[in-house]
């Protein structure tokens, strides 16, 4: 018998066949004949395994593999994804979920042409550091401020500007690592700094920091939010007032690093202890740094507040530029700030903050409307009670009472990943191997996808 290899067509043919037509009607001459060829090598190695063939002449069959291959490949490499975590500041799905209003600026920002760094009245150029300036300053009370990429580029920039060649103070109870590699000792040397520890990791006094002043190549003193951990038990650390004290007598600035940027009362989402960049500055730091996308609500950002004289030299830095934020990430930042004019209006039209708030009462309703309707699509499943978390590396100790919807019937790992693996992605939590959805990170407009992608992964599964 001879082999029934020898009666695959050759690619010319098939890309000259009509039911490749449409492949080349919508997609470059070079991918098509790519996902041929691929599709070809795919039937050659089967028949090669001993695998039984389909009409191995059929143009159709190769045209369907070549669609498929095609189609797979114009998928988004970033795409949106449905949150079932219960994690609001979900780092690695992307932080803050904007608010329309920063949305819509955002969009303008990116298809139009801006006045990013014109200025309108003098009809010359102008600064881009001025757009979400004056709005800081109003919300927080602080004397200037500075927008750049992220704030770990915030501190990395002032670490360089106030103190690159000298010393900074920090107490060994805050040399923490943020996440993704970021950890102050490293960052404090890469910026050109010198790291002067004082302290032990659960106490450290006042005095420790006047004693490490004595040395004139000391030139700052750095405080760091724990913001991803607690220190408990036997502890002391020195409050920013002394600090400030301090910092005014020696005559060195005074930098905290807060990380998420909480700009309302936290007590009224039910959350305490974050410290917010207006008590901050009100408690006499010079000069405080934070994050855009944590509990701000707002686009990626690296934020910096303080007095006028420290942040000109910021600006004048030459890692100033190279930190830089883009114009749709001010015009978004821009407008999520706007919002907080009103911080009524903030907590219902911010995302981040309206998920935080959101009354355990609600979440039943919604988890119960998704159970009902994972029911009538034919999923076994029932309603139970949930913990989720703030997330971004802010209230380690929080848990947030929540509601979430088990998903029974098959094992919850090869559910997880049937789940991730289609059309949006839904990424849910796995506890003591059941498969929940917390229904407090869903967006609105979200729960009608995560139904049809649930149903479609049940399916699935079971069927492997
Ligand atoms: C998150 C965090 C940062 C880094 O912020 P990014 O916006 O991720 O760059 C810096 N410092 C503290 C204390 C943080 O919590």
């Amino acid at each position: 018998m001879s082999d029934p290899r020898r009666t695959i067509p050759s690619v010319d043919s098939l890309l000259a066949s009509p039911d490749f037509a449409p492949l080349l009607a919508r997609y470059p001459r070079g991918r098509v004949l790519e996902a041929a060829r691929g599709a070809v090598a795919e039937v050659r190695e089967a028949v090669g395994r001993g695998e039984a063939a389909v009409d191995l002449t059929t143009a159709a069959h190769y045209a369907l593999a070549a669609g498929r291959a095609l189609e797979a490949g114009e998928v988004p490499s970033l795409r949106s994804v449905i949150n079932a975590t219960g994690v609001v500041l979900h780092t690695n799905l992307g932080r803050a979920p904007l608010a329309t209003a920063a949305v819509d600026a955002m969009i303008a920002a990116a298809r139009d042409y801006t006045n990013l760094e014109y200025d309108l009245d003098a009809g010359e150029r102008g600064s881009r550091y001025v757009h979400c300036a004056s709005l800081l300053c109003e919300l927080t009370g602080a004397e200037a401020a500075l927008v750049v990429n992220n704030a770990a580029g915030a501190l990395v920039l002032a670490l360089n500007a106030l103190a690159r060649g000298a010393g900074v103070v920090v107490s060994r109870g805050e040399l923490v690592e943020i996440g993704g590699g970021f950890r102050i000792p490293e960052i404090l040397e890469r910026s050109g700094a010198r790291l002067v520890e004082v302290g032990a990791t659960n106490r450290t006094r006042l005095r420790d920091y006047e004693a490490a002043l004595k040395d004139a190549s000391v030139r700052a003193i750095l405080k760091v939010h724990r913001s991803n951990f607690r220190i408990t038990g036997f502890t002391e650390e020195a409050s920013l007032e002394d600090l400030a004290g301090l910092a005014l007598e020696r005559g060195v600035p005074l930098l905290h690093d807060l990380g998420s940027g909480l700009m309302i009362d936290a007590a009224d989402l039910g959350l305490t202890g974050e410290p917010r960049p207006h008590d901050a500055l009100a408690a006499g730091a010079d000069l405080v740094t934070f994050s855009g996308d944590k509990l701000l609500g707002g686009p990626q950002a690296g934020i910096l507040l303080g007095r006028a004289a420290l942040i000109a030299e910021l600006r004048a830095n030459p890692l100033c530029r190279a930190l830089r934020v883009d114009k749709v990430g001010l015009a978004g930042l821009e407008a999520t700030l706007r919002l907080y004019r009103d911080p009524a209006r903030a907590r219902e039209e911010i995302p981040t903050l309206r998920m935080l708030g959101a009354p355990l009462a609600e979440l039943s309703v919604r988890a119960g409307r998704l159970g009902t309707a994972l029911t009538a699509a034919g999923v076994p499943c029932s309603v139970v009670d949930a913990a989720g978390a703030v997330g971004g590396g802010t209230f380690p100790e929080v848990e947030l009472p929540s509601k979430a919807v088990e998903v029974r019937g098959v094992g919850a790992d090869a559910l997880a990943r049937a789940l991730r693996d289609g059309r949006p992605p839904v990424v849910g939590r796995i506890v003591e191997d059941r498969l929940w959805l917390d229904v407090r990170t869903v967006l609105p407009g979200q729960e009608d996808d995560l139904v049809r992608r649930v149903q479609e992964a049940l399916r699935q599964v079971s069927s492997d």
